[in-house]
């Protein structure tokens, strides 16, 4: 069983503005401790192509795709909120960022592995039909879904997200779409202060209280996740992949560890073997503490890849 890891060097050139919590230096503490502890060894490196205008216009207006290529700076930082920045490098990091997801879920459709995992910076989830966001410029898994669903004519997709933040702008794209089950948790009164209340009946959010461990993860899995992904019954499943619900990452106030992820992903895995050949493409969102992170990535990729 291979499982692909897919990135770009591009998405390391992507600089949000300096002493900012999304860094370079997350995709670095990722590679090296894949390396270092003989899990890249299970994994096939795979370079992600740039995501097409058509590709992301998928998922996002025509208008703001253009208003992000027409704007890149050539020099210096470009605004897009408060807490998102554009340098001249962050075009294509999103775009490549993007990408991944779309070739991911191409060779994972192809049958060629069952299993492939973005590990790509910008990332996605914040970013809205028709805005950037939270760190986010395009939302990358987002893309990769509506590939899955208007390229490949996928019937039923579902998205797992598990990041501490609310996947705001993944329910904004996908809210309504019939072909998509959207399942989430995240910190209840964090940023973006969404997710209370479901858009749509394809989404079950579900809002968990500061201070909440792996428990209420597991519980959140049982009583809402697994039997709606059951009843969906997916031809594929992405997940949003985020790692800022570890104990250690200060950017919220959740308190899973590297076994918590470890567990969801491995269910995530059982519920794709069970449904649809095991077709998993995970997508890496946030995780700001470099050594937890990288951990429990590495944790995640364990699972992803039968280890
Ligand atoms: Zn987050």
């Amino acid at each position: 069983m291979t499982t692909l890891i897919y990135t770009h060097d591009a998405c390391l050139e992507h600089q949000p503005g300096p002493h900012h919590p999304e860094s370079p230096e997350r995709l670095h503490a990722i590679t090296d401790h894949l390396l270092s502890t003989g899990v890249m060894q299970y994994l096939v490196p795979y370079e992600a192509p740039a995501a097409t205008e058509e590709q992301l216009g998928r998922a996002h207006t025509a208008l703001h795709v253009r208003t992000m290529v027409a704007n890149s700076p050539l020099e210096g930082y470009l605004h897009l909120d408060p807490d998102t920045l554009m340098c001249p490098a962050s075009l294509a990091a999103a775009r490549h960022a993007a990408g991944a997801a779309v070739l991911a879920t191409d060779i994972v459709l192809r049958g060629e592995v069952a299993r492939a995992f973005c590990a790509v910076r910008p990332p996605g989830h914040h970013a809205t039909r028709d805005a950037a966001m939270g760190f986010c410029i395009f939302n990358n898994v987002a893309v990769g879904i509506r590939h899955a669903l208007d390229v490949h004519g996928l019937e039923r997709v579902a998205l797992v997200d598990f990041d501490v933040h609310h996947g705001n702008g993944s329910e904004d794209i996908l809210a309504g779409d019939e072909r998509v089950l959207m399942v989430s948790t995240f910190q209840r009164g964090l940023y973006p202060f969404l997710g209370e209340t479901a858009l749509a009946p394809n989404m079950a959010n579900v809002p968990l209280e500061a201070g909440a461990t792996g428990a209420a993860l597991r519980e959140s899995f049982e009583s809402v996740w697994k039997p709606r992904i059951e009843a969906f019954r997916p031809q594929m499943i992405f997940v949003s992949a985020g790692f800022d619900a570890h104990r250690a990452d200060d950017m919220a106030g959740l308190r899973w560890v590297e076994e918590d992820y470890a567990w969801i992903t491995q269910r995530i895995v059982e519920m794709a073997e069970r449904h649809c050949q095991g077709r998993v493409v995970s997508c890496l969102e946030g995780g700001y503490h470099l050594f937890h992170l990288a951990r429990s990535v590495a944790a995640h990729m364990r699972a992803l890849a039968g280890l």
